[in-house]
């Protein structure tokens, strides 16, 4: 078994924690901005300075290359996002890029035996913090989302301003035909912070990912009649905010009893005409449920179609905004991650990944999987963020070994 080198760890990890420094522990680094770009240039020249060829596609990803000793096999990416949301942390994302860069420097620094070309990659526009959507794209090369709608996403902060041209204007715009497809990529594997507190509690230093949860989102509206807060006694009123607040209670006590790993949200909430003088006439909330079950999944939508029409007066009503399947990542690819773990003494189990990435769009497209490290109290998406640096370097250990068994086994 190989391991990756501590040092070279910390020392990257403290490196790019610079790129977008907010000023108090965190980062704010926006996709293709100045502070991307410094990360990307600090990525290229480390990997070019290992013998890796740098390459680009045309949005923006970037691929360093080390060449293995048979020229006409896939290669095999490792990848990750340098991207953040505002005030964000130093491993969402980051990390994987810099696990993926230290699996080619420990291949390099120890002249590693492969016969794949290997390659760490980063993608652009994961957070799709400045320009929705996230995932943006390995959605469009994996056919998921158009090109030409996600180049007119506007920016959240200037509206005059879209993907499109910051594409235009990066210095890492390439071509098309460098972009990972199944033609030219073998597998893909991506290290990232489990953003959940699962691995801590269970005082494991490593997850080994198994698929991507299935999810439902629904738009539930609760409509009443809009009236003076004063002048209209309360045995007259329709408050469609408070119907919506009994719809959720029923909600919350119905999806309660089923599965306890079931995980369900309401994060938005439109209230209208939202005037703190008139009875509410209609809200409209979200409701964001994800379990690796299909057969939970329909039980939850069974109970909000079942839902009563009416509360406090108010009729409701549900729409299905969106729903995606569970996604399984590659048995042969999570059982290299396995064993590879095993071997090497790290503490793991088996974890599934609540949370999208672009592992989850490429899985569609070529054999995929995912390393989880801990987040320390679950913390993620803010400047909490933080792993040990022993079980950044685990994890890119383990990273390492899992792609040289890929290496020796696939075609
Ligand atoms: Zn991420």
């Amino acid at each position: 078994m190989h391991t990756c080198s501590l040092e070279r760890m910390k020392d990257k990890i403290g490196t790019f924690a610079k790129y977008g420094d907010a000023g108090h522990g965190g980062i704010t680094r926006y996709s293709l901005s100045a502070e991307a770009h410094l990360a990307r240039d600090e990525f290229s020249r480390r990997m070019r300075a290992i013998g890796a060829v740098v390459e680009t596609d045309d949005m923006a990803n970037v691929y360093a290359t080390l060449p293995g000793s048979e020229p006409g096999l896939r290669r095999i990416a490792m990848a990750s996002h340098v991207d953040s949301v505002k005030n964000g942390g130093n491993y969402d994302g980051i990390l994987g890029v810099i696990c993926a860069m230290e699996t080619l420097e420990a291949v390099a620094a120890g002249g590693i035996a492969h016969r794949h070309p290997l390659t760490a990659m980063i993608w652009t526009n994961e957070e799709g913090s400045l320009y929705p959507p996230a995932m943006m794209s390995s959605g469009v090369i994996t056919g998921k989302f158009d090109k030409k709608t996600v180049l007119a996403s506007k920016s959240v902060l200037d509206p005059t301003k879209t993907f499109g041209e910051a594409l235009a204007a990066s210095p890492y715009l390439g071509d098309e035909k460098n972009r990972l497809s199944a033609d030219a990529y073998a597998a893909m594997f991506e290290l990232h912070i489990e953003q959940g507190p699962i691995l801590e509690a269970a005082k494991k230093d490593v997850g080994v990912v198994t698929c991507v949860l299935g999810m439902v989102n629904y738009r539930i509206r609760t409509r009443g009649q809009a009236d003076h807060a004063g002048t209209t006694p309360m045995s007259y009123r329709k408050d469609a905010l408070f119907a919506a607040a009994q719809a959720l209670m029923y909600l919350h006590e119905k999806l309660d009893e089923l599965d306890p790993a079931l995980v369900y949200t309401t994060g938005e909430i439109k209230c209208h005409p939202c005037v703190h003088t008139v009875i509410p006439d209609e809200v409209d909330f979200s409701l964001d449920a994800r379990h690796e079950d299909p057969a939970v999944i329909a039980r939850v939508v069974a109970i909000i179609e079942g839902m009563p029409k009416e509360f406090a007066g108010c009729a409701t009503s549900y729409e299905r905004a969106w729903a995606r399947d569970t996604v399984y990542f590659d048995k042969r690819l999570v059982g290299f991650v396995k064993e590879s773990a095993d071997a090497l003494g790290v503490s793991n189990r088996y974890i599934n990944s609540g949370a999208g990435h672009d592992a989850q769009f490429v899985s569609y497209m070529m054999p995929t999987t995912m390393i989880f490290v801990p987040s320390k109290d679950g913390h993620s998406h803010c400047e909490l963020e933080y792993t040990a640096p022993e079980q950044c370097a685990a994890g890119a250990s383990v990273l390492l070994n899992a792609v040289l068994k890929a290496d020796a086994a696939l075609g």
